[in-house]
């Protein structure tokens, strides 16, 4: 099974992402987590993105998709997070899948509006521990000690571009990007929306109804 989650910035792509790969086994590939990672490392290519991701800016295509392209090799089923991001990423991607006799199956879009967004955001933490990296709200779904993960201990951190400024910028890129985007997947009869406000607390069960959902309507 192959889920492309939509939505903007701070819609809950990762919490979801998290809920569905647990559920259905998928492997998760956030392509933030993996710009992050390459940042933290200091390697050529978190130097290169990091210019782009501070100021709230796509990552060049030829970069992301090269480096999507080397990891989903050999994986069954998949929930993609922060990819694609625009048409050309969406036609690179069912190139790649397509040399492996897969599809996409569903995309998903959280639909919540821009306000609620930043007031999360910025409210945002998550979870150090990269095997874990629970995301939590200090409004909404604070930890039950103050800056330390539930699950395993670790301390949370505030993501570099969790600031107003950059996330106005990421809401704005996100928008200018999100028509194309949509129109491809409701073409290809894939499109799935769900309408959320920020202090809907997503659970496993909420997640498991729009799948079944989604699968009564395809019918
Ligand atoms: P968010 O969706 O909350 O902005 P992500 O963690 O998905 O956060 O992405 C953080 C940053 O990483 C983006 O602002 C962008 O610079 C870069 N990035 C992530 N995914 C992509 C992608 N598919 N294409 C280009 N840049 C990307
Ligand atoms: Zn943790």
């Amino acid at each position: 099974m192959i889920i492309i989650m939509l939505g903007a910035p701070g819609s809950g792509k990762g919490t979801v992402a998290k809920l569905l790969s647990k559920t259905l086994n998928l492997v998760h590939i956030s392509t933030g987590d993996m710009f992050r990672e390459e940042v933290q490392n200091h390697t050529e290519l978190g130097m290169e993105a990091q210019k782009y991701m501070e100021k709230g800016e796509l990552v060049p295509d030829e970069i992301t998709i090269k480096m999507i392209q080397g990891r989903i090799q050999n994986s069954e089923g998949v929930v993609f997070d922060g990819f694609p991001r625009n048409k050309a990423q969406a036609l690179a991607l069912n190139e790649m899948l397509e040399v492996q006799n897969k599809k996409i199956d569903l995309a998903l879009q959280l639909n919540i509006p821009d306000e609620d967004i930043i007031y999360r955001t910025v409210k945002r933490r998550t979870c150090s521990n990269k095997e874990c990296g629970a995301i939590y709200n200090l409004e909404y779904r604070k930890p039950k000690v103050d800056g330390i993960c539930d699950i395993c201990g670790s301390p949370l951190t505030k993501r570099a571009d969790d600031n107003e400024e950059t996330i106005k910028n990421r809401l704005n890129v996100y928008h200018s990007r999100a028509e194309e985007i949509l129109k491809f997947f409701e073409e290809e009869n894939l499109l799935y929306t769900v309408n959320l406000r920020a202090k809907d607390n997503i659970t496993e069960e909420m997640v498991k109804n729009w799948l079944e959902d989604y699968k009564t309507i395809k019918k």
